[in-house]
């Protein structure tokens, strides 16, 4: 290890900065963020990096550096343009053993900076030793990406119940097990939602009964197929869950992201083959919860676009389970994206529908009128056995024959195949097809931009 990382406390710290530039301030500006007091000395000073020295408590000084500038200093930075000087402060500042760093030459440094992600009081920092800071910065941000901006209010609010836990749990493991269920759990959750009040009042009730229920459920959307259209709140809940129930249209891949030791109890809905019927969903997530367990039930697409998500949370209302709804990426957007295919445009649809397409005893009910005008994009879900009806009763209710039409099957998913056609060739041409489930049907002129805008095809598209 070529150095040790180290959290400095500067507060109040009387700190030096050699140099008046840009790169002065960059580095000026993350000693004023840890609450230096900065002392800056250049032959000229930069406007921002004057206010900067001025709002820290400190103070600059227009002219060339001097060894006397090194007195009474807690730490110092050389960022001037000039090698002499730099090389001048650092060995100045070595033979009074103070902690230098010169910019862009760690060999005359006694300490580099990292690239930080600053989730306050949470900090990262990566260095790479000075060898690739842009590697580091590459990989800083992937670590950003990946912890939500609410993780530093997570580790202020546990910060504040630090000392209350240890004095109500003694031993060690214990008091790791408590806190693994506290930051893996439905009070992380709340906070970072944003509900601390709820958060603060669940976070003494799993103190007072540390034994007791801890069980919450998530009612996740998995998105239409391709996991990468995962949310990271989606991730994060996948990979804390105890319990995963997914059904049919939740891809292998996405299931595969559960934490290893996860039960995953398949739920699969196949068209009139309900496997497990809804009822039965309903209490299994009822009973899961019950027994202290962190559920999510994945859903295809959206919990609250024709998921049933709300039936399934009614049930746990009533007992007043703790849940939450995570949002995903509905089969429309999802397919129509994939497809090249926009559901509005402003020259062609000002609205789009999302219409169910399943037939009720062999029929479809819908209000026809309500579908067919022409600036509107209509999209159907579960409409593959009605389809030949969808088309027809959109003809006789006035839509144009000749309105494009697509029909996508499994978007977004290495199998996905678009068939293009109108409303009276469709029919046809899906049956001369060998397509499998689940399809998305799109009714309106915006599928004509399909030609120009597709990007992702896996498969040939048919045209028909
Ligand atoms: N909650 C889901 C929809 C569930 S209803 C969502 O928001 O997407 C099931 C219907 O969704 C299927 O019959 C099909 O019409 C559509 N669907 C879901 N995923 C799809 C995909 N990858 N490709 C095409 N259609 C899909």
């Amino acid at each position: 290890m070529q150095f040790l990382p180290l959290f400095f406390d500067l507060q109040g710290k009387h700190c030096l900065v050699v140099g008046g530039g840009a790169i002065a301030y960059r580095k000026a500006n993350l000693l004023y963020r840890a609450g230096a007091c900065l002392h800056v000395i250049a032959p000229q000073v930069a406007d921002e990096l004057q206010w900067l020295a001025g709002q820290s408590g400190g103070d600059y000084v227009e002219r060339g550096y001097l060894p006397a500038d090194l007195d009474n200093k807690a730490l110092v930075i050389a960022a001037t343009n000039d090698e002499n000087v730099n090389a001048q402060v650092s060995a100045h500042a070595h033979r009074r053993q103070l902690p230098v760093n010169v910019v862009d030459n760690p060999a005359l440094c006694s300490f580099i900076l990292p690239s930080i992600v600053d989730r306050s009081p949470l900090m990262i920092a990566v260095s790479s030793g000075g060898a690739s800071p842009v590697l580091a910065r590459l990989l800083r941000s992937r670590i950003e990406s990946m912890i939500p901006a609410a993780y530093g209010r997570l580790a202020a609010f546990v910060g504040g119940f630090r000392d209350l836990v240890k004095s109500a749990i003694q031993g060690e493991s214990d008091r790791r097990r408590f806190w693994e269920s506290i930051l893996e759990g439905p009070v992380a959750e709340r906070v970072l939602a944003g509900r601390d009040d709820e958060a603060e009042a669940l976070f003494y009730q799993h103190l007072e009964q540390r034994e007791g229920q801890y069980g919450e459920v998530c009612l996740v959307g998995a998105g239409p197929g391709d996991p990468d259209l995962l949310t990271f709140k989606a991730l994060r809940l996948l990979q804390s869950a105890d319990v995963i129930l997914y059904d049919r249209l939740v891809s292998d891949a996405i299931v595969d992201l559960a934490r290893r030791d996860a039960e995953r109890v398949y739920v699969g809905k196949a068209k009139s083959n309900h496997s497990v019927p809804q009822e039965g969903i309903n209490q299994m997530l009822i009973d899961y919860a019950r027994q202290g367990r962190r559920v999510v039930r994945l859903k295809g697409g959206d919990p609250f676009i024709f998921g049933r998500g709300g039936e399934e949370i009614e049930g746990l209302i009533e007992l007043g389970i703790p849940f939450q709804v995570v949002p995903g990426i509905t089969a429309a957007s999802g397919c129509a994206a994939y497809a090249g295919i926009p559901l509005t445009h402003r020259d062609y649809a000002q609205s789009v529908r999302f219409v169910t397409g399943h037939l009720k005893d062999g029929s479809l009910d819908l209000n026809w009128q309500d579908l067919v005008s022409s600036n509107q994009t209509v999209v159907f879900y579960m409409g593959l056995t009605g389809l030949a009806e969808i088309c027809q009763q959109m003809i006789s209710h006035g839509r144009e024959p000749v309105t494009p039409m697509a029909l996508v099957q499994k978007g977004t998913t290495v199998e996905q195949k678009v068939l293009v056609g109108t409303l009276d060739t469709m029919p046809g041409i899906v049956a001369k097809q060998d397509i499998h489930a689940p399809t998305l049907i799109i009714v309106g002129e915006v599928v004509q931009l399909q030609d120009k805008l597709q990007w992702f095809a896996p498969h040939e598209t048919i045209k028909g």
